[in-house]
This record gives structure tokens, sequence and C-alpha cells, in this order.
């Protein structure tokens, strides 16, 4: 209940890539109220992944509403709440009217895969060997760019928005912000703007001057006709303009940060070599680089970490790994070998090893560091002696086998190794996976008490931009109570043992998809 102290509250809007909430958070970061609401993802053909841009706002919305209410009931006030943060799933891309506000097309997920035959043709293209120098990211069907060349490319309503000039291309964070200021309402100011984070995911954008580059744009075929979001700081009180209607009209957005940004923020990584591993959908691990943008040899991306107003942006590197919490999806509503996410790691401690399972968890290929397009997810090594607990701990075992990929290019790239790895997100609950995830990496894993770090970090941006705090020590004890620690608990020649047949099937997987 509210005491007589005064607080000043932040509102963080996480837009995940198959939740949303909205968590209320005070300024000591501890969370007060929170919504959140689970989303149909669409899956219309083997490698096409989509979600209902309506569903997205209408998620968002609901979010906010049933989280205000829960503060309402515990005393508070819509207008305790000094601003906003947004944090969302990246490279997602949606394509809207800018005349009549609605979507072209549904938003097209970034695991999506249906662009694989464009990274082909695109490979080949003169000034290809330049991408990756000028906005960090190879050609892949990761990113927004290929997203938008399909659209343009196939559908009819994008093609003629683009002929009437009133086409506009967004990631999600783009058509939150757009919507939640007005959208189509008249008599409203919709903001058309990103920030630096989600725009960094595009492709469009240049990696050091932070600008939209005319190569890139040339070279995609998108530099005219396409209405691009103005790209603002990740924390600005003065860019992202003001919620237009519902519980929260009047209040202003201060922040808005892709979602592994977010958690960069939210594990409070601001110092060069720290960085996070968040188990969400997918894995992302980020890695602080500091103000200097590093490329990578070894297959890791090159993304803006953070950028706050009035300050350089932190650049990061990043180990991308497309399947996590997806294959523990696909165990639940695919195969119904579990009936919740959190029975994969209680099925999975019932093996002491995966029985000589390996189980390539490359549904949209595999990222980072392999970047492997032509293959689809794959299991090995079954025999009469396999159970359904040994698939599960395999698939838990892939997305740590991947974490260990991904760590070894970042010691190359960095020429330093990571002592402990700090973690988050869905997949961090399961003591089990962590457990399993130390032993395989060899090093302590740790996970804060607290683990939506990625609406915290929206919410500690939020609160840079308006000013609650001033300096990263205002942030030391933020969230530092109760971690967990696992350790490493299996032989060195275990470790190297398993390790060596998660490789030896990678090598085999390249190749299926011709
Ligand atoms: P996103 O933001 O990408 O939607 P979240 O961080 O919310 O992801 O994590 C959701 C994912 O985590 C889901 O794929 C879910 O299957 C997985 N997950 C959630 N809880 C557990 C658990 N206890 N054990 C294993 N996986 C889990």
């Amino acid at each position: 209940t509210a005491d007589s102290t005064p607080k000043m509250f932040i509102g963080a809007l996480d837009a995940g890539t198959t939740s949303t909430r909205f968590i209320i958070f005070d300024d000591a970061a501890k969370p007060y109220a929170t919504h959140q609401i689970e989303f149909e993802q669409q899956y219309p053909h083997s490698g096409w992944h989509e979600q209902n841009p309506y569903e997205l706002i209408k998620c968002a919305n609901e979010c906010i509403e049933g989280a205000i209410k829960k503060f309402i009931a515990d005393g508070y006030s819509a207008s305790d709440i000094k601003a906003v943060g947004i944090t969302n799933q990246r490279e997602t891309t949606v394509v809207w009217d800018s005349e009549t506000g609605r979507p072209l097309y549904n938003a097209i997920a970034w695991p999506d895969t249906r662009t694989s035959r464009l990274v082909h043709h695109f490979k080949d293209k003169e000034g290809a060997e330049k991408l990756v120098q000028t906005c960090g990211l190879p050609i892949s069907t990761y990113p927004s760019a290929l997203k938008l060349v399909w659209l343009l490319e196939n559908i009819h309503a994008v093609q003629e928005a683009r002929k009437r000039g009133t086409l506009m291309f967004g990631t999600v964070d783009t058509w939150l912000v757009y919507n939640l200021t007005g959208g189509s309402t008249p008599g409203t100011d919709p903001k058309f703007v990103t920030d630096t984070t989600n725009a960094s995911r595009t492709m469009f954008l240049n990696i050091k001057t932070l600008k939209y580059d005319d190569f890139l744009l040339d070279f995609f075929g998108v530099s005219q006709g396409v209405k691009l979001p103005e790209v603002v700081c990740s924390a600005d009180d003065n860019a992202y303009g003001k919620i237009a209607s519902g519980v929260l009209a009047g209040t202003p957005i201060a922040s808005c940060l892709g979602d592994q940004s977010a958690a960069l923020v939210g594990q409070r990584a601001f110092s060069v070599g720290m960085g996070k591993n968040t188990y969400g959908t997918g894995l992302f691990l980020l890695y602080n680089t500091g103000e200097e943008p590093v490329f990578s040899e070894n297959g890791l991306l090159t993304t803006v970490g953070y950028h706050f107003k009035g300050e350089k942006p932190i650049y990061a590197l990043e180990g991308s790994i497309a399947v996590g919490g997806a294959a523990v999806k696909f165990l639940r509503d695919n195969l119904q070998l579990i009936a919740e996410s959190d029975e994969v790691g209680q099925l999975a401690a019932k093996v002491p090893d995966a029985g000589g399972v390996i189980f390539v968890t490359a549904f949209s290929g595999l990222f980072a560091p392999y970047w492997i397009d032509d293959t689809q997810g794959t299991i090995y090594g079954i025999t009469n002696y396999t159970t359904r607990e040994h698939i599960a701990r395999a698939t838990i075992e892939a997305t740590c086998y991947q974490t260990r990929a991904v760590l070894e290019a970042m010691a190359k790239d960095s020429g330093y190794e990571l002592k402990m790895l700090k973690v988050d997100g869905g997949m961090s609950n399961s003591d089990v996976c962590m457990q399993i995830q130390s032993d395989i990496v060899g090093i302590d894993v740790v996970r804060p008490q607290y683990r939506e770090t990625t609406a915290l970090g929206a919410a500690i941006a939020a609160g840079f931009a308006v000013g609650i705090y001033t300096d990263f020590n205002d942030l030391k004890n933020i969230n530092t109570e109760g971690e967990t620690t696992f350790k490493p608990s299996i032989t060195e020649k275990k470790r190297e043992k398993l390790y060596s047949l998660w490789q030896r099937a990678v090598s085999r997987c390249g190749g299926w998809l011709q």
C-alpha cells in the first residue's frame, strides 16, 4: 500500500517476441505492478513467422491498463508515473500506410526465413563486401532489410502505397510509438521515430555515423518511396512524444531500446568488457565494447548497445542465437512433450546426460557464430535407448552449446575471456538450464533475483531521460540482492567430450536446404 514517502515511478513497456508486459518501477527500480499477455505467433508456411500488428498494439494497451489498475488498487495514481520507457523485439518489420495508419501486411518476425533466396541474391551483388563494415551486420534473413525487400517485391498493397508515397516502414518500436502517440486518430501528432539500437538492426543505418546510409539504402533498393522513421537517442525526454489516450494519456515516452540493448542496461553492463546473455525466444549475448564499434572476425555482430542523449553512443559485440526458449515452446506446443515451459528442466534433470542425442535447433538456420542458412533443425544420435527426457535435455543443451560457441568467438575478437556469465530472460528461470549452462561453458553463471532486466533497462533509460538518475552510481544498489550463482560441476574431460559431439553435429548440418 502507498506509504507517505513520495516516490517517482516509471512504466516500462516490454514488447517481446512472444509476450508483452507492462511493469511499473519506483526510482529504486523496485517493481510495483505487472501485467503480461502472451500473443499469437503465426507460421503460415514452413520458415514463415508473422504477428498481427493490431494485436501488438492491443496487447500494449491492455498491459498498460492492467498494470495501472493494480497500481491504483494499491493506493497509487496513474499520474504518479513520470515517464514510460519502451523496449521491444528487434528486426521484426511492419509496413503501414501514412494516410490510413493501417498495416499493409502482417509483421514479419525476426526469425522468419522466407528471405533465404534473397540472401543468396544480395550476397552476390556488387558492394556486398562493404556491408559489414558499414552497418555491422552480415547479410542474412535476420535483419529487417530483406524483410522489407520481400514485402516490396511480393505484396501488392505495399507496392501501391509506395507509388502513392504513403509507405511507412518501421520496426516494432516505431509501430508502437506511432500508435501510442495517436496513430491514425484525427487531431493527434503521431511520432515516427526509432532509436539507434533498433535502427542498428535494420541494415539501413551506418554504424559509425548513426544515420541512414545512402549506399545501404541504394544497395537494398529502398532509397526512394519508403518513409523511414527519424533516428533518435535511446533515452531522450523530447523525442518520443506523449501517450495520446487511455489511462496514461499525457505521460511522456522517454526511452526506447531494442530488447537486448535494454537487457544490457538492465544488467548495468556499463563498462567495457561487461556482458550478459538473455535466454528468451532466442539467446543474445551482448558485450560492451565502449565508444567505438568493434568488427568481429568470428561471426559476431556489431550493434549499438545504448545511446543516451548528451552522451556518446556505446557499442556492443553481439552473439545472436535464433532458437533458445523457442525450442522449449516447440516441445510444448508442437510435440506436446511438456505442458508448461518449466517442465523441460524437470524432465532433463531425470537423466544424467542426453544419452548421446544432439539436437541442432536450427529452425531458422544457425545464427552466430556459424551463420549456416541452408539447414533446418536436426536431431542426431537417436536409438531405442532415447527417451523424452533425453530429448528435453538435448534441447536445453543446444542453447548452452551455442552460448559456448559465442563466448569462444567473443574471446577471440576481444582477446579477453569472460570469467562469469550474467544471465536473464525466460529460460534463465530454470535452475536446471542454468546448471547445464555452467557445466557446458565451465564458468560461473550468475542470475539476478529479479529477472525482468529488459523492462528494467527501459525504465533505467527513461529514468535518465527525465532526470531521476544522473549518474551510473545512482544505480549501484539496483537489483544486486539475492543473486544465484551456478558453478561448473562436471569434469573438463566430460565438458570437452560433450562439446565435440555438438561441433560434429554442426559440421554435418549444412547443405540440407538446396
Ligand atoms: P521473449 O521476450 O523472447 O518473448 P522471454 O524472456 O519472455 O522471451 O522468455 C520466453 C521463453 O522462455 C519462452 O520460449 C519459454 O518457452 C521459455 N521459458 C520460460 N520459462 C522457462 C523455464 N522455466 N524453463 C525453460 N524455458 C522457459
